[in-house]
């Protein structure tokens, strides 16, 4: 855990090693592993090391990390096979989202047809 850490919240325990995890990909700032419960056949949670609750309560001084997330998804959709059909990137932010997780995570889904409009 660092000073930016929660100790009572379960990314940050992924996050710092300390719940093992599977992780798929790690740098100075995210980490992406396989979703416990998911929805398409491939299913991952892209979450920044720094315990940040909703995208919400973001400070402007975060904004990169986002960034930093796009990256990871970008390289992690293409050794998961799933960069060329494509995929779809999911912020839940807050109750009316369905945020489940209070620390900031993005949803990286792909795998199959993935419905939007008909
Ligand atoms: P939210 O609704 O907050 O955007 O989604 C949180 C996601 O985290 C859910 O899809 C849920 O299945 C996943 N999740 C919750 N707890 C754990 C956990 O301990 N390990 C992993 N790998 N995923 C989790
Ligand atoms: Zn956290």
């Amino acid at each position: 855990m660092t000073p930016e850490q929660d100790n009572d919240c379960i990314f940050c325990k992924i996050a710092s090693g300390e719940v093992p995890s599977g992780l798929l990909y790690e740098d100075d700032d995210v980490v992406v592993f396989p979703d416990i419960n998911p929805l398409t056949p491939v299913h991952l949670l892209v979450v920044t090391k720094k315990h940040i609750p909703s995208l919400a309560e973001m400070s402007d001084g975060d904004t990169p990390l986002i960034g930093k997330m796009i990256k990871a998804v970008k390289q992690v959709a293409i050794e998961q096979g799933i960069a060329e059909r494509g995929y779809r990137i999911t912020i839940n932010s807050g109750a009316d989202a369905g945020q489940i997780v209070p620390h900031l995570h993005m949803h990286l889904m792909g795998g199959r047809h993935l419905y939007w409009k008909h």
